[in-house]
């Protein structure tokens, strides 16, 4: 018989850092709450306390996976609201008058900070980092011995270039302060496991749709004892920190998938590291001058699913996403602003990135294979021997 090649793949998905394809374990726990299961929730006949159950259910499920008490658990619409409460939660209820954050949050952090320090209600301070965006730990002492009793946000890890931070660390020196800490988990959240009894933070999120969940639902982690006032008001759910009838099977898709991620997770993650390390040495044996951006090489320093790639100037740049989206190879960009005028990424700029390179943005999740990659390595690298020659 003579041997078939394989044929190329028909779409191959790396944008996984955006969003990640619903499990079908996740949708299979879902549709019974999309048709059968269809009561109000707060409804106190036999079919809303039925949804109810399964709302209380889901919460004790993340509550277990993340080692939190079933009572910290609120559900939100996303990871944005979620960091929204925890920020204007926390400023406004607590009166906090100074917080600390760095210019390479995610704009889900920095803009409600930003809206806190515009209408005067915070002194807003942004931590040093270096041009692979390490944190100056001692820079966010010196701030803290200045000002106690701040609120802290810092994420776990960053969303473009993957760089992971040291939130044990963080924790202990907020902790130090008595700074009340928020950290963004929406990207480690399902793929790192996450124990707040370890933590000296007050607050974490998650995001159902980074996680193999459905879109349009994340919950808030708040340590008890804190007590935030709502954002939306009109009723009484989610112990009256969040009014609105819950997105019932969005609930019970994210404890699903959270379940799923946690359950599977050694496996998952051995498979997407070496997909990212056969996407690097790949990538340095085709394409000539690439880099990486921040501490995304580094396998210990940087999110396993989240490749940040920095490619040599060239004619293709600005169209390099087109240019992989026509060879059917799905991935995110970026560029360092090259004016004011132009939108680029805030945090390639903030590193000091070449504005000139053109960044790829590779995220793998579980469902991706070893040909994916080299599929898109061989289609980018096919993009460049084109211009070279
Ligand atoms: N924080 C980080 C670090 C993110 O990467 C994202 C989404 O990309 C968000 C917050 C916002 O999450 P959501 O899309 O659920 O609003």
């Amino acid at each position: 018989m003579t041997p078939t090649l394989s044929p190329a793949p028909a779409f191959v998905y790396f944008d996984n850092a955006a969003t990640t394809p619903l499990d079908p374990e996740v949708l299979d726990a879902m549709l019974p709450f999309l048709s059968q299961h269809y009561g109000n929730p707060s409804s106190l006949h036999g079919a809303g306390r039925q949804v109810r159950a399964a709302i209380e259910n889901a919460r004790k499920t993340v509550a277990h996976l993340i080692n939190a008490a079933p009572a910290e658990i609120s559900f939100t619409s996303c990871g944005t609201e979620a960091d929204n409460y925890a920020a204007f939660g926390s400023v406004r209820s607590l009166g906090l008058k100074h917080a600390i954050t760095s210019p390479l949050e995610h704009h889900a952090v920095l803009h409600p900070l930003q809206a806190l320090e515009k209408s005067g209600e915070v002194e807003l301070h942004y931590v040093r980092h270096d041009a692979q965006g390490r944190l100056d730990l001692g820079h966010l002492e010196e701030m803290l011995a200045a000002q106690p009793r701040t609120f802290v946000s810092l994420m776990h890890a960053n969303n473009e270039i993957g760089n992971l931070n040291d939130i044990e660390a963080i924790g202990e020196i907020c902790a130090r302060y008595d700074a009340v800490f928020h950290t963004d988990t929406v990207q480690t959240m399902g793929h790192y496991r996450h124990n707040v009894q370890q933590l000296k933070n007050h607050f974490l999120v998650g995001s159902a749709h980074k996680f193999h969940g459905p879109k349009g639902v994340g919950f808030l982690y708040t340590r008890s004892g804190l007590q935030v006032n709502p954002l939306i008001h009109g009723g009484s759910q989610e112990r009256n920190v969040r009014a609105g009838t819950e997105n019932v099977y969005g609930i019970v898709g994210l404890a699903k998938a959270l379940e799923i991620a946690v359950r599977d997770l050694p496996q998952h993650q051995a498979h997407v590291q070496a997909l990212k390390t056969r996407f690097v040495e790949k990538l340095r044996a085709e394409v000539e001058d690439v880099q990486f951006n921040g501490l995304s090489e580094h396998a210990d320093h940087s999110l396993y699913t989240v490749l940040s790639v920095s490619l040599p100037p060239s004619a293709i740049s600005e169209m390099l996403l087109f240019n992989l989206d026509i060879s059917k190879v799905a991935a995110s960009g970026g560029s360092a602003c090259t004016s004011g005028a132009q939108a680029g990424s805030h945090v390639l700029d903030a590193l000091g990135c070449d504005p000139d390179r053109a960044t790829v943005r590779f995220s793998m999740s579980k469902m991706n294979t070893a040909a994916e990659v080299d599929y898109a390595v061989e289609a980018l690298a096919k993009l460049y021997r084109q211009v070279v020659a």
